[in-house]
């Protein structure tokens, strides 16, 4: 049973006046820290033995010597031998004790599982504890049903192979490195059957996975995330802002779009199907009489949380889309907490969120100031669940 809403905000009544700001040592930890600290807050980070070093030693906060100023940006790490022992009873009270905040980010949803998460994690999230499932593609109810819902243009599906008469994408997870991806296109059934059976002799993915992937329709045009948020201690019309849009760097598909077309077709067979694996990201802006229909989508994804999933997405989202060339907006993604791109707007922020705040407003900085404010105005139950 997932916990219920009233025994998280009880928990909130025992916090001290100065709480802690935590998350999981990955994917956007450094800006969440970093965001945390420019609003003045103490922070912990909480990691898998051996990977903790980024954390604990090179972004590790250290007393300002004589004249200086302090540096670095996380006060505390804790380490586990797996991220998922974070999770342990013991561990909650220790975060409950220090007056931890949890902020989720993707490498909190895919180490500790979801299961656990909504019905045994005792620590107030500042997010959208309920809505983090939907992120798994293998649910019935998952981001795309919800994308539907509030009548946001997704790619459309191929139900069966043998249908498909365009440019697609099979959505699968990779066999081994299940957190990754198994992705492959095709413009037709033969491509379809040459390619999966291409990646399934290489062991790049697995039957089971290649039958219930999600075929959709590839969107020929570029990739853009829009890095929103949502303030439920704002009036409604007022919630809704854009910090940022970033853009992914995959391996190896961006090695290869590296490659004058000649040497692409030189690469040995093994080596011509792309991955999409993510190793980096840039900034980016887009047009900006896209922006109208940006907003529109981010209006319109907010109210159909609310209404499915109360009280809705609380603090960051990101809708990952593609744009077509008559510029419109197809939404092929969709993250309900701090996207993984946002360290784009480390500490340096973005020029739109910088445009709505006038001064350096990254993702982690606007959660530390929304849970600043709530603190301040005795609201801080309207953003935790
Ligand atoms: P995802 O795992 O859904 O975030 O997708 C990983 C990458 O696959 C994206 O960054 C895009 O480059 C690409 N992608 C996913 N879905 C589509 C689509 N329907 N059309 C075009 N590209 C897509």
């Amino acid at each position: 049973m997932s916990l219920e809403p009233e025994e998280i905000r009880g928990l909130l009544d025992s916090y001290p006046d100065r709480p802690w700001i935590g998350a999981v040592g990955s994917h956007s930890a450094l800006d969440i820290a970093d965001g945390a600290r420019h609003e003045g807050f103490t922070t912990l980070i909480l990691s898998e033995r051996g990977r903790e070093a980024t954390y604990s030693r090179y972004f590790a906060t250290r007393p300002a010597a004589p004249g200086r100023s302090a540096r670095g940006c996380v006060d505390e790490v804790w380490t586990y031998p797996k991220f998922r022992d974070l999770a342990a009873a013991a561990e909650q009270e220790r975060m409950r004790h220090r007056g931890v905040l949890f902020v989720p980010n993707r490498a909190f949803s895919s180490y500790v599982p979801l299961p656990t998460i909504e019905s045994e994690f005792r620590v107030p999230i500042v997010g959208s504890r309920s809505m983090l499932r939907i992120e798994e593609r293998s649910e019935r109810e998952n981001y795309y049903t919800l994308l539907e819902s509030a009548d946001i243009p997704i790619p459309r599906p191929i139900v069966d192979p043998h249908a498909i008469d365009r440019l697609v994408i099979v959505k699968l997870p990779h066999a081994v490195r299940r957190l990754e991806r198994g992705f492959f296109t095709a413009a037709s059934f033969e491509e379809y059957q040459r390619k999966s059976d291409q990646l399934l002799a290489q062991g790049t993915i697995a039957r089971d996975d290649l039958d219930g992937a999600r075929i959709e329709e590839y969107v020929l045009g570029p990739v853009f995330n829009f890095n929103f948020f949502f303030s439920p201690l704002a009036p409604r019309s007022e919630g809704l802002e854009l910090l940022g849009v970033d853009e992914r760097r995959e391996s190896n598909l961006d090695g290869m779009v590296r490659l004058p077309a000649d040497q692409q077709l030189e690469l040995p067979p093994g080596m011509r199907i792309p991955e999409y694996t993510v190793v980096g990201h840039g900034s980016l802006t887009v047009r900006e009489s896209i922006l109208e229909e940006a907003f529109r989508l981010g209006e319109r994804f907010v109210d159909a949380s609310r209404t499915r999933y109360p009280p809705g997405i609380v603090g960051p989202f990101c809708l990952q889309t593609c744009i077509d060339r008559n510029g419109h907006l197809t939404v092929f993604d969709v993250a309900v907490r701090i996207g993984g791109g946002t360290n784009i707007h480390l500490s340096l922020g973005h020029p739109y969120g910088n445009a709505l705040y006038h001064e350096p407003m990254s993702t982690g900085r606007r959660i530390a100031r929304e849970i600043r404010l709530a603190l301040d105005t005795g609201r801080l139950p309207e953003i935790v669940t």
